[in-house]
């Protein structure tokens, strides 16, 4: 059972996002939970704040650490193996290979900054981990959590139906995914490249091989850097039918 617990000053913003698709289908299953927990419901004050002006000065508000740790409490109640994981623009850069390293915890704990960010403290005591998505800056954490969980959910064991598309993925052996072509074999005039068509395997498999080398080398070199040199081999892959419903 895999377990998310999102902290957010806006709950609203999840209403619809966990209704459809494969993380529905797995909080179907009961192989998924997610909680959203609003951070106003840990204030002590009958306007319910949440930030205050930053010491030495400066624009913009910052969140407090006492509604944020106080929630995060909560969220544990008296369990310590939740992985606690606060947003920032300022954080490690969540990539393939961190959201593998992710994987390996079952229940976190999502808090979702806003305004000019979160009291640093919260982050130095009280999180095990601060991640950012990209370098670019987002109005809130929110959308860091979604990204977060689809991608770390999408690792666990059966939540994608058939499990070889997961293995065969983009950034999976330091390269892209090769192109992929569905009926019809003629698209007004854009044929599919007839080796698809050949049923041989072996021809489809070098095929698909040079396809993700070459657009790598063009789309993502840096990529290349860290996956050696061209050998033609590519993991063996299955038809990749599912997914087709629920995306
Ligand atoms: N003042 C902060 C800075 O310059 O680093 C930016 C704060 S941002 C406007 C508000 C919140 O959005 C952050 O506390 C964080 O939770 C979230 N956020 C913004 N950009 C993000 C990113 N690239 N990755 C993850 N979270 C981000």
């Amino acid at each position: 059972m895999l377990s998310f617990k999102i902290l957010s000053i806006f709950p609203k913003y999840f209403v619809s996002p966990f209704m459809d698709g494969l993380i529905k289908d797995a909080i179907d299953r009961s192989d998924l939970t997610i909680d959203v927990m609003d951070i106003r419901d840990f204030t002590d004050d009958k306007h319910k704040t949440v930030d205050d002006t930053p010491y030495g000065g400066g624009p913009g508000m910052v969140m407090k650490p006492g509604p944020i740790v106080s929630a995060i409490r909560h969220a544990k109640s008296g369990e310590d193996d939740y992985r606690v994981i606060v947003f920032s623009p300022r954080g490690r850069k969540f990539d393939q290979k961190a959201a593998k390293a992710c994987a390996a915890y079952r229940k976190f704990i999502l808090v979702c900054g806003r305004y000019e960010g979160i009291d640093e403290r919260v982050t130095r005591f009280y999180a095990d981990e601060e991640i950012s998505i990209g370098d670019y800056v987002l109005s809130g954490g929110e959308p860091a959590a979604l990204v977060f969980i689809e991608t770390v959910a999408r690792l666990a064991p059966g939540f994608v139906g058939n499990s070889q598309s997961v293995i065969d993925e983009s950034y999976e052996n330091g390269l892209l995914e090769y192109p992929q072509y569905t009926k019809p074999r003629d698209f007004e005039g854009h044929a599919v490249p007839e080796v698809l068509l050949s049923g041989n395997h072996k021809d489809i498999q070098e095929w698909r091989s040079r396809q993700a080398w070459e657009l790598t080398s063009q789309k993502r070199p840096d990529l290349l850097a860290s996956s050696g040199t061209y050998t033609g081999d590519v993991p063996a892959r299955s038809d990749k039918k599912s997914g087709g419903k629920n995306g």
